[in-house]
């Protein structure tokens, strides 16, 4: 083994902080006895202040792709319509794993360099007067590119068309890292994951529900049983689950929401914008694109940067791993070698993101791909010269 930490800079799973890992390192214990009972009253009532709900949020034992499943079981039945944008890897996912339930997507067709376009998702609302659509999904921030969509344009192009369908969110590599506010964006399913934002490993994810979903789950003809919402909410209310929850994650949770909220959300935030905004100086710097191609829908927990023609971006990646342990993101789906991506999220401050940018210079070098010096230099000109958020500051 190298010495020294290995730098985990793939925009999820990332660095879990020690506080939380000796948050986990506990005793397992009887999750129907009172004990547990407080710690999941806890994490049930301060994971809503995290998705910035009022209403229930469900936590299963299980990946993010566990909870995605969920949030369409709990409100579809089999045939019904939903509209889906396709904004990269993730989102065609999300398509493949819903058609396989037996829906009908129409996915509207992205270039992988932009959030999901709100006036195209208006157009088929409009086109639907009969409200055959049951359902738009989209995701928030596309961990294959880099782009963020921007939730409150969707939220309008549906209240726009006048058209009931239900909004669904994918958070999983936003939420606690890039700001969303599942009541003010009238969003009815938000699907949120523990091992990007949230610092945790993986393991737990998550579904934000509004009223208007748990309404719609009384049709809900899709089969579902373990993901059933109604199955959750009953023990839920007294602090229990139904079947054996992941006791140990429970406690990193809630000493994650503790650590998030000491430093407190908004500057959580700001802290993501500024590490995302050193890193663009970077790539600039360097020379090389930044996959999203719309400024307004950068992503703060993620950078994807494109290679120079006729370099292999898994060529670098596997230099810097071997010379420097660090890990980066790869390209995933159609921008395999084509893309490399730094993760900037979760448990991280200005010198992890100088480490990570210098491993990223060093590595430029080593592979032998074109590029000028000085994106570190100008990274760390931007981080000096831009004052902290004053609470983490403080803290
Ligand atoms: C990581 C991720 C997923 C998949 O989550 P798993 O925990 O790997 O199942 C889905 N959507 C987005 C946006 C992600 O970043």
């Amino acid at each position: 083994m190298p010495a020294g930490r290995h730098f985990l800079q793939i925009p999820g799973p990332t660095n879990v902080p020690d506080r939380v890992l000796r948050a986990i390192d506990r005793p397992t214990i009887d999750h129907r006895g009172p004990e547990f009972q407080a710690l999941g009253q806890e994490v049930l009532s301060g994971i809503r202040r995290i998705f910035r709900t009022r209403e229930p949020v469900v936590i299963y034992p299980a990946s993010g792709t566990g909870a995605w499943e969920a949030a369409l079981v709990n409100t579809l039945s089999p045939g019904d319509r939903v509209v889906m944008y396709e904004s990269g890897h993730f989102a065609s996912l999300w398509n493949r794993l819903a058609r396989r339930l037996g829906l009908e997507v129409d996915l509207i067709p992205g270039d992988w360099r932009r959030g999901a376009e709100a006036p195209a998702i208006h157009e088929r609302l409009v086109a639907d007067r009969e409200h055959r659509i049951k359902a738009v999904c989209v995701v928030h921030n596309e961990t294959s590119t880099g782009a963020t969509t921007r939730v409150p344009l969707v939220r309008k192009a549906l209240d726009d068309a006048g058209h009931p369908a239900l909004l669904l969110v994918d958070t999983i590599s936003s939420l606690a890292s890039i700001d969303y506010r599942h009541d003010e964006w009238g969003v009815d399913v938000t699907v949120g994951g523990s091992q990007k934002g949230l610092m945790l490993p993986p393991g737990l994810s998550f579904n934000a529900v509004s009223r208007k979903a748990l309404a719609a789950g009384k049709d809900a003809r899709l089969p579902r049983s373990y993901w059933d919402w109604g199955e959750m909410l009953g023990p839920n209310d007294k602090g229990f689950f139904p079947y054996t929850p992941a006791t140990n994650l429970l406690y990193g949770l809630r000493e994650a929401i503790a650590m998030l909220e000491e430093e407190g959300l908004e500057n959580v935030f700001a802290r993501h914008d500024r590490h995302a905004e050193a890193t663009r100086r970077a790539a600039a710097a360097w020379g090389l694109e930044v996959l999203c191609a719309v400024p307004e829908e950068y992503s703060s927990s993620l950078t994807a940067l494109m290679m120079p023609a006729g370099h292999d971006a898994d060529r670098l990646r596997d230099a810097i791993l071997e010379r420097f342990d660090m890990s980066l993101g790869m390209g995933l789906g159609r921008l395999a070698g084509k893309v490399f991506r730094i993760g900037h999220l979760g448990d991280f401050n200005d010198l992890t993101l100088m480490g990570t940018l210098s491993g990223v210079e060093m590595g430029l070098g080593l592979a032998g791909v074109p590029h000028r010096k000085g994106g570190a230099q100008a990274a760390m000109d931007y981080l000096a010269s831009c004052a902290r958020p004053a609470a983490a500051k403080a803290a």
